[in-house]
C-alpha cells in the first residue's frame, strides 16, 4: 500500500534557485508515475525530495497518511534506482542484490530463498556469481532493479534508469520495465526525458517546466488534450505544428470560424461544431495559436476519406526534405522561416523541391491563446 501526496512542495537551493514551486500531485497505490521535461526542469530535485535525499524548503509530502518531510530516507519505504546503477563493485550479483536483507539480518536461509526468487523474475539466475565489472549495462541495470525489489519497497524511485543503455537495449528493457511494474504491483516515480518512455511506460506523466508543473495526466489525455502549447509541443515526435492564425466568424449564424494563416493569411482551415461556434463569437478578429500533429496533415485521399477535403482549403507547400522511415514517411516543409513536418503514408513518393498539397483535419486542430499559450478547448 503506498499513497503519497505532495502538497504546495517547493525546493529553493542556497543560491536562491528555485528548482521546484508548488508541486502538488496525489500518487496512488500502483500508479506508475512519470515525470517528464526538458533538462533542469526539477524532474530528479522531485523525485530526491520524496526519496528524502534533499530537504523540502516548502509544502508537505505524506507518504500513508504521515507527514514525511522530516523522516529519514531510510525510514520512508521507498527503494531507488539510479541511472549509474550505484552497485558495490567488491561484492558478486548475489552479494549487491542480498545486501539490503543482510543488513536487517535476516536468517540467510530466507536471504537465499528472496535472492533466488528476485533472480528469477529478473532472469539473472545465471550472473548472480559474477562481479558487476563482468557485466553488461542492461545485465547491471537488473542487479540494481534487484537490489530494489527486494527491499518491497512502497514505492520504486527511478532516476533516467535506462539512459546508459543503447538504443535497442533500451526499448527491450522498456518492455521488462512494463511486464515488471504488472508482476510487482507496486508503485513506481520515474524520471526521464525520454517522451517514448513516458508514454508507453506511465498511468500518469506529470509534465513539468522550470519547476512548475504543466500538466498531470494520462499519456492519451496528455497527447489528445495538452492543456497549453508547451506540453503540446514537448510530447510527440516530430512535435506538433504550430502557426499563428487570424480568427473570423463565418456565416450569419457565426456557427463556424475561419482560422486563416500563413505568410498573407491565404491559407485556411474551417472549425466548426461547438469549438467554430465558441470562436466565432468570443475571438472574431483576434489571433490565435493554431496547432496540429504531423499526422493530422494528410493528402486529398485521406481529406476525403476523412471527410474534411472541404474544410481545409488545399495548401500547396514545396518540400524541403523527406525521410523515409520504412513503415511511415516524413515530409518538411517551411513557412515564415519555420519548419514544419507532416507524417504520411510509406507510399507518398514526394520528394525534396517537389510541391504537394496538404489537408488539415480541423477536429485535431488544437487552439491556443496568444499569450497564456493555454489550450482554448
Ligand atoms: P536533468 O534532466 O538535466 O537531470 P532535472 O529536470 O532533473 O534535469 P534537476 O536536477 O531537478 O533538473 O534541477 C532543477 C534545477 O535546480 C536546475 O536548474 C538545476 O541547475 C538546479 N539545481 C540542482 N541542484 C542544485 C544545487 N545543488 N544547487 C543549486 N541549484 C541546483
Amino acid at each position: 500500500m503506498s499513497e503519497i501526496t505532495l502538497k504546495n512542495v517547493s525546493k529553493k537551493y542556497e543560491n536562491g534557485n528555485f528548482a521546484v514551486r508548488e508541486f502538488n500531485l496525489d500518487i496512488h497505490d500502483k500508479e506508475f508515475i512519470i515525470f517528464v521535461g526538458p533538462s533542469g526542469c526539477g524532474k530528479s530535485t522531485t523525485l530526491r525530495m520524496i526519496a528524502g535525499l534533499e530537504d523540502i524548503t516548502d509544502g508537505e509530502l505524506w507518504i500513508d497518511g504521515q507527514l514525511c518531510n522530516y523522516i529519514e530516507p531510510q525510514q520512508r519505504g521507498m527503494s531507488m534506482v539510479f541511472q549509474n546503477y550505484a552497485l558495490y563493485p567488491n561484492m558478486t550479483v548475489y552479494g549487491n542484490i542480498a545486501f539490503a536483507l543482510k543488513i536487517r539480518k535476516v536468517p540467510k536461509a530466507e536471504i537465499d530463498r528472496q535472492v533466488h526468487e528476485v533472480a528469477k523474475i529478473l532472469e539473472i539466475e545465471h550472473l548472480l556469481d559474477r562481479r558487476p565489472s563482468a557485466l553488461s549495462g542492461g545485465q547491471k541495470q537488473r542487479v540494481a532493479i534487484g537490489s530494489a525489489i527486494i527491499r518491497q519497497p512502497k514505492a520504486f524511485l527511478m532516476d533516467e534508469p535506462l539512459s546508459n543503455l543503447d538504443a535497442k537495449l533500451r526499448t527491450q528493457m522498456r518492455v521488462e520495465l512494463a511486464k515488471l511494474h504488472k508482476k510487482l504491483n507496486t508503485t513506481i516515480i520515474y524520471v526521464t526525458h525520454d517522451q517514448t518512455e513516458a508514454m508507453t511506460l506511465a498511468s500518469k506523466i506529470v509534465v513539468m517546466k522550470g519547476g512548475v508543473v504543466q500538466q498531470a495526466a494520462a499519456p492519451a489525455a496528455i497527447y489528445n488534450h495538452p492543456a497549453n502549447k508547451f506540453v503540446a509541443g514537448f510530447i510527440g515526435s516530430p512535435s506538433m505544428n504550430f502557426f499563428e492564425a487570424k480568427v473570423s466568424a463565418l456565416g450569419e449564424k457565426k456557427n463556424k470560424a475561419v482560422l486563416s494563416f500563413g505568410e498573407n493569411q491565404e491559407k485556411m482551415v474551417i472549425i466548426d461544431g461547438p469549438r467554430g461556434e465558441v470562436l466565432a463569437r468570443s475571438r472574431n478578429g483576434q489571433h490565435v495559436i493554431m496547432g496540429i500533429r504531423p499526422e493530422d496533415i494528410t493528402d486529398y485521399e485521406n481529406a476525403v476519406k476523412g471527410g474534411f477535403e472541404r474544410s481545409s482549403i488545399g495548401i500547396t507547400e514545396r518540400i524541403t526534405a523527406r525521410e523515409m522511415l520504412g513503415s511511415e514517411v516524413f515530409l518538411y516543409f517551411d513557412e515564415c522561416d519555420t519548419n514544419y513536418s507532416v507524417r504520411l503514408k510509406p507510399n507518398n513518393t514526394t520528394q525534396p523541391n517537389e510541391k504537394m498539397t496538404f489537408y488539415f483535419n480541423p477536429n485535431k486542430v488544437h487552439i491556443f491563446d496568444c499569450n497564456t499559450e493555454e489550450n482554448l478547448f
